[in-house]
């Protein structure tokens, strides 16, 4: 039995994760989850999984559920970061699946390393915004950061039985997002309904938008940086519309390895967990190549999505750079969903967070935490009043 501890449980890849475990209850228990404001899923999850420790964002939640939960007195409730970092580093746990969206989850996962858990990772924020130091403490630790994210779990599933210095170059594929077949110019004016429409995936909100303006893969990009340890030059990205080559590792040979599969984050989330053994995924559309037919690829084009040029400079950059990036991304986003801004101002908005930026070389968690707080600032003060 493996017991985990889940940050992000009522998210999409929260949901996923339960949906995982309940398919194997013989192999899996949840034993302490967090959310953020959905609580109508906590109580359904508390009453499905009867975890042991569960922490909600605010303060009002969590008295709302310790008051309904009181007849539990083996249910521990908190809110807040205290209650992210204790669902991260809970005792009883195992593995810790992180699934919290954006930055906030950096700190418990620095916590859960610290703990020596192992940790299934899908919060790439956190690798994006200070991926020196969750990788350093990874191995001080000796825990294993296992990648639940598909183009990762492709690569890391590429890699089984290879020798890393053998690596030519990753070759990270992208679907294009909801606006692949619009040109730039049929980029105004588009509205957040059609932004959250994705062809492939059903994911969050604010992943789905960064798949609409690239920033995904982007962010994918540093983070296979941090995960396989490769530079930046031997990182690529392909267009591959059917999303069906999840990824590939080209050798020094010029043998290639892809990981294939039909769409499903239950496969990457289940790998994590069961790795380095598989078990069934029953139910799934099991992937019929002769039904896909013809698989389709193109080169990127970085000037129809600037914001992965973005990345890739701000990665080599390195430092406090891709802090910069990562929360000018997640407060531009925030104000598009929101419908202050337009589509087009999220890359506009954190192209001036960067440009106006020093960098600072190999920052610590202070200097993070503070060049974090003072890019959402910026853009929050430039679109507050709109
Ligand atoms: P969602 O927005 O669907 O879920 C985010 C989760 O985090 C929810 O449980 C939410 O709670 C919780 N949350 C948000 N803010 C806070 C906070 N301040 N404090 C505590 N909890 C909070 O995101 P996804 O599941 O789509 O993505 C999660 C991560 O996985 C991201 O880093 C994403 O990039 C990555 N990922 C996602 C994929 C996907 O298919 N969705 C694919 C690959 C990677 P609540 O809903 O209760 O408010
Ligand atoms: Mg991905």
């Amino acid at each position: 039995m493996k017991n985990i501890s889940l940050l992000g449980a009522t998210g999409s890849i929260g949901q996923q994760t339960a949906d995982v475990v309940r398919a194997h209850p013989e192999q899996f228990k949840i034993v302490a989850l967090s959310a953020g404001k959905n609580i109508d899923l906590v109580r359904a999850y508390i009453v499905e999984f009867e975890p042991k420790l569960v922490s909600v964002q605010t303060e009002e939640d969590y008295h709302i559920l310790k008051n309904e939960f009181s007849s539990r007195k083996d249910m521990e409730f908190m809110y807040g970061d205290d209650g992210l970092t204790a669902v991260a580093v809970y005792d009883e746990a195992t593995i810790l699946v992180n699934a919290v969206i954006g930055s906030v989850g950096l700190h418990p996962t620095l916590q859960a390393i610290r703990a020596k858990k192992d940790i299934a990772i899908a919060n790439k924020e956190t690798l994006v915004t200070a991926g020196h130091l969750v990788m350093s403490e990874a191995k001080k630790s000796g825990v294993r950061l296992l990648p639940v994210d598909s183009e990762h779990s492709a690569i890391f599933q590429a890699l089984q039985g290879e020798n890393d210095k053998n690596i030519e170059r990753l070759v990270i594929t992208a679907s294009g997002g909801s606006f692949r077949d619009r040109t730039r110019e049929e980029l105004k004016g588009v509205t957040v309904e059609e932004a959250l429409s994705h062809p492939n995936w059903s994911m969050g909100a604010k992943i789905t938008i960064d798949s609409a303006s690239m920033m995904n893969k982007g962010l994918e990009v540093i983070e296979a940086h941090w995960l396989f340890d490769l530079p930046y030059d031997k990182i690529d990205v392909l267009l591959h519309k059917e999303s069906i080559i999840h990824s590939m590792v080209e050798f020094h040979d010029s043998s290639v390895i892809a990981q294939l599969g039909s769409p499903d984050m239950r496969v990457p989330i289940q790998y994590a967990l069961t790795y380095p053994d598989r078990m069934p995924l029953t139910g799934r559309k099991r992937l019929n190549l002769a039904e896909a037919g013809k698989l389709h690829f193109n080169d990127m084009d970085f000037t129809r999505y600037p914001c992965l040029q973005f990345a890739y400079n701000a990665g080599k950059m390195g430092g406090t750079m891709t802090t910069v990036l990562n929360a000018a991304n997640e407060a531009a986003v925030a104000a598009f969903l929101s419908g202050k801004i337009s589509f087009l101002e999220i890359e506009t908005l954190i192209e001036k967070a960067l440009n106006r930026h020093s960098v600072i070389a190999l920052p610590d968690l202070e200097t993070i935490s503070e060049v974090d707080m003072m890019t959402r600032k910026y853009i929050e003060s430039i679109v507050k009043d709109r």
